[in-house]
């Protein structure tokens, strides 16, 4: 049997982490979101040069240095059971980054690597961030499409508020930076047949169950 390593990519809000999620949680997969080290990282402070740095990317949404991306992956990956297989959300943004993984995933051999983009419009990514509201005491999203009166959390009743990184000019700069470096990664990974664009405008199962499929016929092909 082998290993399942897969990848998440797409504009903001494009439900990357909730789909990373569902297939992590259906093949018992490890997780690794890139966004949500970065704001762990940035909670240190601004007394922590790299905290500091970190927190003022992601405020202005462009993309963290690549080595400090590297860092991140295999502090996690050096620690798992290899065997266990990792879901990554998030990453890979630069075409670097992409050639290093699917460097990495050739070298470890007996896996199968997955990279689906969620693709949606600038406009839907757009929209989403606008709707979005944050605990900041449980980390728990909420959208106002679902919620459409909602103000406090329903697990611990704590005031939502609205993400620095979901504020318009915030989310415009990263659909700058997504047409400008991520999409030649995408183009890198679909040279290498590991792409798979998947239409990020549904219903949350619809798009699990593509993926879905997607990663069992290739299970069932090559085993
Ligand atoms: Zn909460």
């Amino acid at each position: 049997m082998k290993t399942i390593y897969a990848s998440f990519i797409g504009k903001g809000n494009c439900g990357k982490g909730t789909q990373a999620k569902i297939l992590a949680d259906k093949y018992n997969l490890k997780m690794i979101s890139t966004g949500s080290l970065l704001r762990e990282w940035a909670l240190k402070g601004d007394d922590n040069f790299w905290a500091k740095k970190i927190n003022e990317d992601i405020d202005k949404g462009v993309i963290v240095p690549t080595a400090l991306v590297f860092y991140l992956w295999f502090s996690k990956l050096l620690n798992f059971d290899i065997h266990q297989g990792v879901v990554f959300e998030g990453s890979p943004r630069m075409p670097i980054e992409g050639q290093a993984m699917d460097e990495i995933f050739n070298w470890m051999e007996n896996n199968h690597f997955f990279v689906f983009h969620l693709n949606i419009p600038d406009e839907e990514s757009l929209h989403r961030s606008s709707v979005r509201r944050y605990c900041p005491k449980c980390h728990q999203t909420y959208s106002l499409d679902i919620d459409p009166d909602i103000t406090h959390c329903k697990d611990d009743n704590t005031e939502l508020i609205i993400r620095d990184d979901d504020r318009p000019e915030v989310i415009k700069k990263r659909i700058e930076e997504f047409n400008e470096h991520v999409v030649p990664t995408i183009e890198f990974l679909r040279s290498k047949g590991v792409l798979y664009d998947i239409n990020g405008v549904g219903s949350i199962e619809e798009i699990a169950e593509k993926i879905n499929q997607i990663v069992e016929d290739k299970i069932h092909d090559n085993n």
